[in-house]
C-alpha cells in the first residue's frame, strides 16, 4: 500500500485529461493449455494481488493491469472465459479471437512449442492475418535454448517474426513486452471539458440500449458528438433533465460485430474500455435473471478501476412484487458485493421509463461524491475523536497513535492517516475507518481508499 500511495501521488494533478488518459487493451488469445494464464499471471501487476488480499474478495482472475517501460495497459486473458466441452471450444475460440480483434489494441497470440502447430493454431492465425491489428506471436514453453530450434515451424502460421518465451521462467517475455508496448496507441484522451462521464454496461439483453433510449429519447438531447477518444468508441455529450454529461455508448449499436450471445468474454471485452473511460458506471441488470457471475465481474472491474458505481435493476416491471421484494433483492445484491456495500441500487424499467430520472440523478450524485474534497480541518475534527475513542488494537504491547489525516489530491477519494506505527494497522481497522468516513461524509457509490503512513 505504501508503494501504491507514492504511485497515486505521482498522478495527482488537476488536469482532467491526464486522469482520463486511458490504458490500452492487450488481449491474450490462443487455444487451451498453451500457457495463456501463466503468461497473464506473469504480466499482471502485483498491486492487484495486494488489493485482492485487502478486500478479501475473489476477483476476476482474467483481467488486470500491467505496465512495462512506464506504459500502463489492461490485460485480458481471453482463455479464462472459455467454458464447455472440447466441441464448443473451437467455435468459442474463433469468437473470442474475433472479439479480441474488435476490442483490443494489441493481440498476443500464444502457441505451444511442445505441441507444434495444431489445426486450431492455424485457424486462429487465419483470423489474425485477415485482421488489421498489431499481433504478436508468442511461442511459449521455450524453457531452454534447445527448444528455440523447434519454434521455427511456427513461421508457417504466416504471422511473421515470432517471440520465443517461457511463461514459467520468464525468459523472452521482456522482449515480447518491449515490442507490445511499442505498438500501444498513444494516449489521446484530451478532454477539455469537466463533464461527468457515464457509461452504461451490463451483459447482453440486460436492457442497456432500452435504458439509453428511455433516458435520451431520440437524438434531440445530443449536444455534440465528440470524436471518439479511441478509434471505435463514441462519446456523446448530452443535456438531459438539466444535467450535462458525456455518455459512453456500449450498447453495441455502433459496433461492427453483432454478437448477441451471452458470453462472459463478450461482456467483459465490451465493458473494459467503457468502464476505464468513465467516472461513473451504470451497471444494468436483468431483474429476472438475478445478479450473477458476469454482473459481479463487471462490478469488480469498475471497483478495481475505482469508478463510481450505480446498480440499475432493470425489467422491474416483470417481477412479481410483494411487500418486501425490493428489500430482499437489495439485500441479495449487497451480500454479493461485500465489503463494498455502500452502492446505490435503483429499480427501474427501461420499458415503462420508470425511475429513469432517478437513475441519472443518482449517477450525478455519485459523480459528486467521487470528486468531493473534505477540508483537512473538518476531516481531523471528525475522525480524530473517533480514532481516540476506538484506537487501532495494540500490537505486541505497542500502541498506534494517529496524529493527523488528510484527503489526498487524487482523482478518487483516498485518505492518508499519519501514525507512529502505521505498519501495525491491519485491514479490519482500515475498514472500520473507511466505514466511519462513509458514515460521516457521503461517499455512496464510490470506492474509498484508506492508507496509514509514518509520521
Ligand atoms: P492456458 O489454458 O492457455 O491458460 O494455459 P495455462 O497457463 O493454464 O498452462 C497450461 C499448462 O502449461 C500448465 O501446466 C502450465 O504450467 C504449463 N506452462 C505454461 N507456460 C509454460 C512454459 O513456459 N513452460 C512450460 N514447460 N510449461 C508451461
Ligand atoms: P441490451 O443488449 O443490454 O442493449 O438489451 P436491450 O435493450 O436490447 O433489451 C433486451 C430485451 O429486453 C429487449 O427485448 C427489450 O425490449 C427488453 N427490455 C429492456 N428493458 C426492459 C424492461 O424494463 N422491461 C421489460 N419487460 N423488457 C425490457
Amino acid at each position: 500500500p505504501e508503494k501504491q500511495l507514492l504511485k497515486t501521488e505521482k498522478i495527482e494533478l488537476p488536469l482532467r485529461h491526464k486522469i482520463l488518459s486511458m490504458s490500452a487493451i492487450v488481449a491474450i488469445v490462443g487455444r487451451p493449455n498453451v500457457g495463456k494464464s501463466t503468461l497473464f499471471n506473469r504480466m499482471i501487476k502485483r498491486r492487484d494481488a495486494i488489493v485482492d488480499e485487502i478486500s478479501g474478495v475473489t476477483r476476476d482472475r482474467h483481467y488486470g493491469k500491467s505496465d512495462w517501460n512506464g506504459r500502463e495497459f489492461s490485460l485480458i486473458d481471453t482463455g479464462g472465459y472459455v467454458v464447455g466441452s472440447d466441441d464448443i471450444f473451437e467455435k468459442e475460440i474463433d469468437k473470442q479471437v474475433e472479439l479480441a480483434i474488435d476490442e483490443a489494441d494489441v493481440i498476443i497470440f500464444v502457441v505451444d512449442v511442445t505441441a507444434g502447430v495444431t489445426g486450431m493454431d492455424d485457424e486462429v492465425a487465419q483470423l489474425l492475418r485477415r485482421a488489421n491489428k498489431p499481433t504478436f506471436l508468442a511461442v511459449n514453453k521455450v524453457d531452454s535454448a534447445l527448444r528455440e530450434v523447434d519454434a521455427v515451424e511456427f513461421y508457417a502460421l504466416g504471422l511473421g517474426a515470432y517471440y520465443t518465451i517461457s511463461s514459467i521462467n520468464g525468459s523472452g517475455t521482456g522482449e515480447l513486452l518491449d515490442a507490445v508496448v511499442e505498438k500501444l496507441p498513444e494516449d489521446s484522451g484530451v478532454v477539455e471539458e469537466e463533464l461527468p462521464r457515464f457509461s452504461v454496461v451490463g451483459r447482453p439483453n440486460a436492457g442497456k440500449s432500452s435504458f439509453i433510449n428511455a433516458l435520451l429519447g431520440e437524438d434531440r438531447y445530443i449536444v455534440t458528438d465528440i470524436a471518439g477518444t479511441t478509434r471505435d468508441s463514441v462519446d456523446t455529450k448530452y443535456n438531459r433533465f438539466g444535467f450535462e454529461f458525456n455518455l459512453m455508448d456500449t450498447a453495441g449499436i455502433r459496433r461492427k460485430a453483432k454478437v448477441k450471445e451471452d458470453l462472459e468474454f463478450y461482456t467483459v471485452m465490451r465493458s473494459v474500455r467503457a468502464i476505464e473511460h468513465s467516472d461513473v458506471v451504470m451497471l444494468v441488470l436483468d431483474a429476472t435473471r438475478g445478479f450473477e457471475g458476469q454482473d459481479l465481474n463487471i462490478f469488480w472491474l469498475a471497483e478495481r478501476n475505482r469508478k463510481g458505481i450505480v446498480i440499475l435493476v432493470n425489467k422491474w416491471d416483470l417481477v412479481e412484487k410483494e411487500t418486501n421484494t425490493v428489500k430482499q433483492f437489495e439485500a441479495y445484491i449487497r451480500k454479493q458485493i461485500e465489503p463494498f456495500t455502500d452502492v446505490p441500487i435503483i429499480f427501474i424499467s427501461a420499458l415503462s421509463k420508470q425511475r429513469i430520472f432517478k437513475a441519472i440523478e443518482t449517477a450525478v450524485e455519485v459523480y459528486n461524491n467521487k470528486t468531493k474534497r473534505i477540508a483537512t480541518s473538518k476531516l481531523n475534527d471528525t475522525m480524530l475523536p473517533i480514532i481516540e475513542h476506538t484506537p487501532p488494537p495494540s500490537h505486541k504491547g505497542k500502541y498506534v497513535k494517529v496524529k493527523f489525516c488528510t484527503q489526498l489530491p487524487t482523482p478518487t477519494p483516498q485518505f492518508a492517516f499519519f501514525a507512529n506505527l502505521p505498519q501495525y494497522v491491519k485491514d479490519p481497522y482500515r475498514r472500520f475507518i473507511e466505514n466511519k468516513l462513509r458514515e460521516n461524509f457521503d461517499f455512496k457509490g464510490v470506492p474509498v481508499q484508506v492508507y496509514f503512513r509514518k509520521k
